[in-house]
């Protein structure tokens, strides 16, 4: 089996931009976990499903019309339904609707497989909330990505002005606060580190050192 490194943690704790560079840097693959339960919420929404029907949900989720692709600078692209969503799917209320999606367990179930099926040779980079815990509970090297509340809204703050899109970092900081209260009290695979996780605290450490420390864990 290829080796898999899974890293798991709250939004904004830098995962996504971590996972990212590491995957390059290593040449492996890379599984943008949270992407699909966005995708999930998205398609949810276009096809008119209510986000409390739950087999619908699990329904689209199994069979989500989805295409992870690459343009011709090597940045990654999404497509729902041959549609390129890689920027739809990033704002505040998709991710909010994920989180709602994330939270019923044959939503969950019916994504298992779909991620499993990253792990590929030479390796792959997992990037989620339950990577280390459900989805790869053998992976070779689990970190659990952290940073304060308030450095996780002010990266997110500014990723969305990047974006273009207006929010106040106040209002901002609630939903972020509202999102991982969900994400963590939910009864199906609530945010919790792996036993075997290594706790990695980014909160004021530049995006450099980051990467290092967690090639040094792979490559250890
Ligand atoms: O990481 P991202 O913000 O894209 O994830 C969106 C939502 O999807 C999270 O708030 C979480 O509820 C859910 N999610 C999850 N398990 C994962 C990845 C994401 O429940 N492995």
């Amino acid at each position: 089996k290829a080796p898999v490194l899974a890293i798991d943690g709250p939004s904004g704790s830098g995962k996504g931009t971590i996972a990212r560079a590491v995957a390059a840097e290593l040449g492996w693959h890379l599984l943008d976990s949270g992407a699909l339960y966005r995708l999930t919420a998205l398609h949810a929404c276009r096809q008119d499903v209510p986000l409390d029907d739950e087999h619908a949900l699990a329904d689209l989720a199994a069979g989500l019309p989805v295409a992870f692709l690459q343009d011709e600078q090597g940045e990654p692209h999404i497509q729902l339904a041959e549609e390129d969503v890689t920027w739809q799917i990033r704002t505040e209320q998709v991710g909010d609707a994920a989180s709602r999606v994330a939270a019923i367990p044959v939503v969950r179930e019916a994504l298992l497989q779909r991620q499993r099926d990253f792990r590929q040779s030479p390796g792959l980079v997992a990037d989620g909330r339950d990577m280390g815990t459900v989805v790869f509970p053998d992976a070779q090297v689990k970190i659990f990505m952290t940073a304060s509340a308030e450095e996780r809204a002010r990266r997110r703050y500014n990723q969305l002005k990047e974006q273009g899109v207006g929010v106040t970092l106040a209002s901002l900081s609630e939903e972020i606060a509202e999102r991982d209260r969900r994400d963590a009290e939910r009864s199906a695979a609530p945010l919790r580190p792996s036993r075997d996780a290594l706790e990695l605290d980014t909160t004021g450490v530049p995006v450099d050192e980051v990467i290092g420390r967690v090639l040094a864990q792979v490559r250890a």
